[in-house]
């Protein structure tokens, strides 16, 4: 067989047949976003790198070796730029926020992005896409915990819009700057003499990421895990009720939730309120959120409060499959040349 032009590792077409899938959930998500008041946003495909590697965190394994990153050509002064294809899409947003100057709208400015491409260099494992992409939300300039509550209350909802059974909604408060750095240091007093039993990675993280020791998958670590001081006993007095209060919400809007200690994010700016969809069918995480109050700063703008998520759209298309869900048949649009067609008759 002659050598043919294959699509990259990682990279997939989207073909006619799968387009069904593609309009259901655009059209399911992107209606229930905008009755909450969320607006559609589109961001450049590439982005200078240092605004992706301030918030996915120097040293992270998605800065280091996920992104797709190179130097530009050189402008007329010589100088060149390292830019890189965006990862995710929350860092793309608060800059634009911050760059359009939205902090001075009324406040929150709700918006979503849908079905932007992400790239990330993920090892060509199994089904591991390179280009994914995303549909997500990002409410900024509000802590209320009322937000925080309606964003996850409206995550269930385009789920189950969508037909998908069995969703589990995880919730977890990670603390703010004020009442994590004692929790961080309650839990390395506890790793300490456990660490020579740990994993390799877990070694790692203990000096570089400890939230992330949580994280760990290793069986060999699980019993430490469970053991492990929890957050949740470790918050300080607003974060506690911060914390309260979005449970209390979610109750209001009737969303089955569970409070899941083990739902971490590693890197500073994640404040509160962070959480997880997972499918009950095969406990396969379907995407996660949280609350990111210290990003804009780390962008140079002023405090702006925000929290967000970002839904694998191919993720959702395979959850679908795996429930025998199919997209509903579109009506029959009238014809494109209704006159043509009378004539011949
Ligand atoms: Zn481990
Ligand atoms: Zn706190």
């Amino acid at each position: 067989m002659p050598e043919q032009y294959r699509a990259l590792q990682g990279f997939k077409d989207i073909l006619p047949e799968e387009q069904p899938y593609w309009r259901f959930i655009e059209n399911t998500a992107s209606e229930i976003a905008s009755l909450y008041g969320y607006q559609r946003i589109e961001t450049p495909l590439l982005e200078e790198t240092s605004v992706f590697r301030r918030t996915s965190g120097e040293g992270t394994d998605i800065v280091e070796h996920e992104m797709y990153s190179f130097d530009d050509r050189a402008d007329k002064e010589g100088r060149r730029q390292n830019i890189s294809l965006r990862p995710e899409g929350t860092a793309s947003v608060v800059r634009a926020y911050l760059e359009h100057g939205m902090f001075k709208m009324a406040q929150p400015v709700k918006l979503y992005y849908m079905s932007m491409p992400m790239f990330r260099r993920e090892r060509p494992q199994a089904g591991r896409l390179r280009e994914h992409h995303q549909f997500g939300c990002e409410a900024l300039g509000e802590s209320d915990p009322a937000i925080d509550a309606e964003l996850i209350g409206m995550l269930y909802q385009i789920y189950t819009n969508l037909g998908l059974k069995n969703i589990r909604v995880n919730v977890n408060s990670i603390g703010d700057h004020n009442c994590r750095p004692q929790y961080i240091e309650k839990l390395k007093a506890y790793y300490e003499p456990l660490l020579a039993e740990c994993c390799n990675d877990c070694q790692t993280r203990f000096s570089k990421n400890p939230l992330r020791l949580l994280d760990c998958k290793n069986p060999q670590d699980q019993a430490k895990i469970a053991a492990a001081p929890r957050i949740t006993d470790n918050l300080c007095e607003p974060c506690q009720e911060h914390f309260d209060t979005v449970k209390r919400y979610l109750a209001f809007y009737d969303v089955p939730f569970e409070i899941d200690t083990l739902i971490v994010r590693g890197l500073d700016y994640y404040t509160r309120t962070v959480f997880e969809f997972t499918s009950e069918i095969d406990k396969v995480a379907l995407n996660g959120g949280g609350r990111y109050d210290g990003m804009a700063e780390i962008f140079g703008g002023p405090h702006t409060p925000g929290i967000g998520f970002g839904v694998g759209i191919e993720r959702v298309i395979l959850e679908l499959k795996r429930q025998g869900i199919v997209p509903p048949q579109r009506r029959n649009r009238a014809p494109l040349w209704p006159t043509l067609g009378r004539a011949r008759k």
